[in-house]
């Protein structure tokens, strides 16, 4: 469970363990997604008038293509998160690293900076290998194979 009814964290923090979904609907078209799922561990404080603190850390696979040869490439993942939660009327509200409270002020969704922190953690330009040899930009041959007739011309 990644998302919080706030008003349960008046009786102090909340420890978090879920997993986010590769299927989830968080994710955007081009986004790097994990292979299954983000598993993601933590704590959730209250921080404050209106504010929220989650401290913890997410680990998973990602799943990319090379960006030479274009094959499957998983890439294993790992990161901190740490998330700063306000009320849209905060004074801090507008901070590039303060999340807002979903619609009610009553939800806190742990999903779209989640989200936004492996992406920041996945290899958006992975390599199947460091020495891939990709294609020929003439023939379009996969040279990692060997090298194709380009070569003798
Ligand atoms: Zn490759
Ligand atoms: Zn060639």
């Amino acid at each position: 469970m990644l998302s919080f009814d706030i008003r349960t964290l008046s009786q102090g923090a909340v420890q978090v363990e879920g997993d986010l979904s590769a299927a989830d609907p968080v994710w955007l078209e081009d986004d790097a997604r994990p292979v299954s799922h983000v598993h993601v561990t933590g704590r959730l404080s209250g921080a404050g008038s209106g504010r929220y603190y989650f401290s913890g850390a997410f680990t998973g696979t990602a799943a990319g293509e090379c960006r030479r040869c274009l094959v499957p490439v998983e890439s294993a993942v790992s990161g901190q998160a740490h998330f700063l939660y306000a009320d849209a009327d905060d004074e801090n509200a507008d901070e590039p690293d303060v999340f807002p409270l979903g619609d009610s002020g009553t939800t806190l969704d742990l999903r779209p900076a989640l989200r936004e922190q492996w992406l920041l953690e996945a290899p958006a330009l992975p390599l199947c290998r460091p020495d891939c040899k990709g294609f020929c930009p003439t023939c379009g041959a996969d040279l990692n194979a060997g090298p194709c007739a380009c070569i003798l011309s």
